[in-house]
């Protein structure tokens, strides 16, 4: 296993809560799945609506688009985002011709600021096997299916390099604003498991 892969032993903080859970679960102060579904929300919610934020700005405006394909970590920063995990943050492009999907086949890294912690499956062992394999195939167990002649491309993120997808504008988003379009882009399709579906084009009021 290489030395530079993050591998990392818990860290003090990382140990502290651990040891806070235990105690107070000892205590009857935390019951039930409490803590697992702050995660949950972390994960799912307060994560990537960083990234959706930055990719609809992204889609309404070329030159912070232009930033953020030279230099993801300080583009998101302009936006108020930064942290943990997230000092080499490299998006990439999905078009009509070529699809991007993440995984760290070592272990889990992932682009914590703009996706939140990752999904399980991310850090199982199958997914990060098979999709390098046969991505192809792995995408269309996520419902995704893609034409035979789109390229798929597997990008192993490492503790260098973090990779999210900024996925392909839905047809029909055109008249939308920044806030409703942040609001279609889910953590699924930064990863590049999934593509955003069309959606009915609003009609100016
Ligand atoms: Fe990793």
């Amino acid at each position: 296993m290489s030395e530079n892969h993050h591998h990392r032993e818990l860290s003090d903080g990382e140990v502290r809560a651990r040891a806070l859970e235990s105690l107070l679960r000892e205590k009857g102060v935390l019951q039930g799945n409490v803590v697992d579904e702050v995660v949950d929300i972390y994960t799912n919610d307060i994560g990537p609506l960083n990234g959706a934020k930055a990719i609809a700005k992204a889609w309404t405006d070329p030159e912070f688009k232009s930033r953020l394909m030279a230099n993801a970590t300080r583009a998101v920063a302009e936006l108020g985002i930064s942290g943990m995990e997230g000092e080499n943050l490299v998006a990439v492009e999905n078009t009509d011709d070529l699809h991007h999907v993440i995984v760290c086949t070592l272990c889990s890294c992932y682009p914590w600021p703009v996706l939140g912690l990752p999904p399980r499956w991310y850090k199982d062992a199958p997914y990060r096997a098979r999709v390098v394999r046969e991505p192809r195939k792995v995408l269309a167990e996520f419902g995704t299916v893609l034409p035979d002649g789109k390229e798929i491309k597997v990008l192993d993120s490492n503790v260098e390099v973090r990779y999210f997808v900024i996925p392909q504008r839905p047809k029909g988003s055109e008249n939308l604003s920044e806030e409703e379009l942040a609001e279609l882009i889910t953590r699924d399709s930064m990863v590049g498991v999934t593509v955003l579906p069309d959606v009915e084009p609003k009609v100016a009021a």
